[in-house]
């Protein structure tokens, strides 16, 4: 489904790192975090482990504990609802904008409003299994909205929601390094944002993640947290508070450093092979090529997602597709249809349409930087194919 881009750069920076004495908490961490941090242009950076890492120890930082309510989207990978969960609080799911696959901001103003007020209107917007029983007298405590596929969600919206509910809002930006919303970069608008580095993402360093913040109490605590709650200044064997073992190793700090020294040709090639997927798609009635807002002033690629139309013929095109040797991915799948969500909160079908019906129209297409004009062709004209046998 994807390639990552890496050069003899990477290599070297990789093997130049096996001949030092160090192999992690080092000076190649320090530089990588600084570079994604004058990049996005906030103050501090904390690199960790996975995107997932990063999201957990925001949800830490944001003071999100046992009870509180956090409204997200169900239109995502399920590690931005998960790690609401590892704090044992409760994703409030919020349906999406059906053109951008990004969180409504009119239903989280609405939602926010209602979960604030605690009226009868709050209890429809706690997942069905919590709807009779629960206290509905519970302010919401964040917001974590996600630049889907790589388009930022409205910032500006949500960022007045959080300013009247007095809620911290955290990015998802996995997906999202480079993209810009009204010319500014995905990553500055909240209290913290979170990139990741999996092989498949814009830059990879192998397994990694990177959390940008301008509050430098927050840097301070991420810090912390992702060295096994070990403060700056406590002696080694002293640990201050419950952390993790979140940390980024040399040899990925390294891989990372120079693939940020080549984002701008690793995003330049990747929109230019989206761009030849619209072009030969464009004329297809049944395939729709990705819609970009125009608050998108710059969109940084992470997949390339279609939609099939009707939504009942997209799964017999993958079988087709495959049956030709090329993979292709419903995305994404619900978070809220996941078994586990679906059991621990009562959730169906005809909970949030929009997210279903993105769910069963979307298909990824195989997609990097690296894939030549002849790839592209021969993936298009086995989806056109595939399209018009499976709608006869
Ligand atoms: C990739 C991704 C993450 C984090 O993934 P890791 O594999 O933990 O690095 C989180 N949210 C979204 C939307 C993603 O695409």
């Amino acid at each position: 489904m994807s390639s990552p881009d890496l050069t003899e750069a990477e290599v070297q920076a990789v093997l130049n790192v096996l001949s030092t004495p160090t192999l992690s908490i080092g000076p190649q961490l320090e530089r990588f975090e600084r570079k994604v941090a004058e990049y996005i242009g906030v103050a501090h950076s904390a690199a960790v482990s996975s995107g997932t890492a990063g999201l957990h120890l925001c949800t830490i930082a944001a003071g999100v504990q046992n009870g509180n309510r956090v409204l997200t989207t169900p239109f995502s990978f399920i590690a931005s609802a998960n790690c609401i969960l590892y704090e044992q609080a409760t994703p409030i799911f919020i349906d999406v904008d059906p053109l951008t696959g990004c969180i409504n901001p009119d239903l989280v103003r609405e939602c926010a409003r209602d979960l604030a007020e605690g009226s009868q209107a709050a209890r429809c917007w706690l997942p069905p299994s919590m709807r009779v029983s629960a206290r509905l007298d519970v302010r919401p405590r964040m917001i974590l909205p996600v630049h889907a596929f790589g388009q930022p969600a409205d910032m500006d919206a949500i960022m007045a929601v959080a300013r009247v509910h007095d809620m911290p809002v955290i990015e998802d930006a996995c997906e999202a390094i480079g993209s810009e919303y009204k010319g500014r970069k995905a990553g500055s608008f909240g209290d913290a944002a979170v990139f990741a580095f999996y092989p498949n993402k814009q830059i990879t360093t192998g397994e990694g993640g990177m959390i940008v913040t301008s509050r430098a109490i927050w840097n301070d605590h991420f810090r912390s947290l992702r060295n096994q709650g070990r403060d700056v200044f406590d002696r080694w064997l002293n640990h201050t508070r419950l952390g993790y073992n979140y940390r980024m190793d040399e040899m990925s700090a390294a891989l990372g450093l120079a693939q940020m020294g080549r984002l701008e040709e690793l995003l330049e090639k990747r929109r230019r092979v989206a761009a030849l997927y619209t072009e030969r798609l464009a004329e297809s009635e049944l395939i729709r090529t990705p819609f970009i807002h125009p608050n998108t002033t710059r969109m940084s690629w992470f997949v390339y997602v279609v939609r099939i139309i009707p939504p009942a013929m997209r799964d017999s095109v993958i079988v087709e597709l495959s049956r030709r040797g090329i993979p292709s991915r419903p995305y994404f799948t619900p978070i809220h249809l996941q078994p586990f969500y679906a059991e621990k909160f009562g959730y169906s079908k005809g909970n949030f349409p929009v997210t279903e019906y993105l769910g069963e129209v979307s298909l990824a297409l195989p997609f990097s930087g690296v894939m030549t004009e002849a790839q592209i062709d021969f993936v298009c004209r086995a989806l056109m194919e595939a399209t018009e046998m499976t709608a006869m």
